[in-house]
């Protein structure tokens, strides 16, 4: 079992939102607010002895970002080799949590704090219920407390549904995730990092004006897979956004609920041409 998914089973979490700070505390773990002086630290972990405490970054008013820098210092006391490493200079080890940090320490406890603040069983309870694209990971991050962008990373993860999400910045794309349904599908290029937006998509349109990214405006429209994932076939898809404020950013969330069914009329259109060629041969 995953080290994040051991400690909701064993700490008895048993509803949604897992508060980290409350968790910490339990396990006898001092948990301290950080004055807002340095800007690029999200947490600390320190050690007195055998005894660990936290601080974490107040500068961000975000209880969603206090909540993950402290699972993401949760992830070095729990994930194995952690406290060695990362307090290997000394009793201080100063974090940057939230995708941003190259080094394997960080991006391991980024992931323990993912998946300890949206558990796989609670998570996927929750989406019964939450309907489906944009709307659906809004709700979720409300009730886990999470960020849009790690709500929709871990939903993109975790849906059966063929979807997939964007992260970009001006007219160029950060990343993408896409879900294990869109991945099986054939003949789509991946999309990678710092690749070219597609012009005629509405997020493309949407991040042209800087003051609704800032706003955190939503826009919503159909797309087309091919201007995406450069698919042999063209099939229409939902493209629903939100600016993501002073982070700058836009997170675009693609769904493609009806595609199997598209597929198969296509498929169908195809094989009755077939059907009719052998009368042209004669
Ligand atoms: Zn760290």
């Amino acid at each position: 079992m995953i080290a994040a998914e051991k400690v909701v089973k064993e700490r008895a979490v048993i509803k949604l939102p897992v508060n980290p700070i409350a968790l910490a505390q339990d396990l006898g773990i001092e948990v301290l607010p950080k004055p807002a002086d340095n800007q690029g630290v999200s947490g600390i972990l320190l050690r007195r002895g055998n005894n660990f405490g936290i601080a974490y970054a107040t500068h961000i008013d975000s209880i969603g970002f206090q909540h993950f820098s402290v699972a993401h210092e949760l992830g070095h006391y729990f994930l194995p080799g952690h406290i060695d490493a990362v307090l290997s200079n000394g009793d201080v080890h100063a974090s940057h949590a939230g995708f941003a940090s190259g080094d394997r320490y960080e991006m391991e406890a980024d992931h323990f704090a993912a998946t300890l603040l949206m558990p796989r069983k609670l998570f996927t309870e929750a989406m019964l219920t939450a309907g489906d694209g944009l709307e659906a990971i809004e709700k979720l991050s409300a009730q886990c407390c999470t960020s849009l962008t790690a709500t929709a990373i871990r939903f993109t993860r975790l849906t059966r549904d063929p979807m997939a999400i964007v992260i970009s910045t001006g007219d160029r794309i950060d990343y993408c995730f896409m879900s294990e349904a869109l991945k099986e599908m054939q003949s789509l290029n991946w999309i990678r990092k710092g690749d070219p937006l597609p012009k005629a998509t509405a997020t493309y349109a949407f991040n042209q004006n800087p003051e609704r990214v800032l706003r955190a405006d939503h826009d919503e429209d159909s797309s087309d897979i091919c201007d995406w994932f450069g698919s042999d076939r063209s099939l229409s898809i939902t493209e629903q956004l939100i600016g993501l404020g002073n982070y700058g950013k836009t997170l675009t969330v693609l769904t493609a609920l009806d595609i199997e069914e598209q597929m198969k009329e296509i498929e169908e259109d195809e094989a009755l041409v077939e059907s009719w060629r052998p009368q042209f041969r004669r």
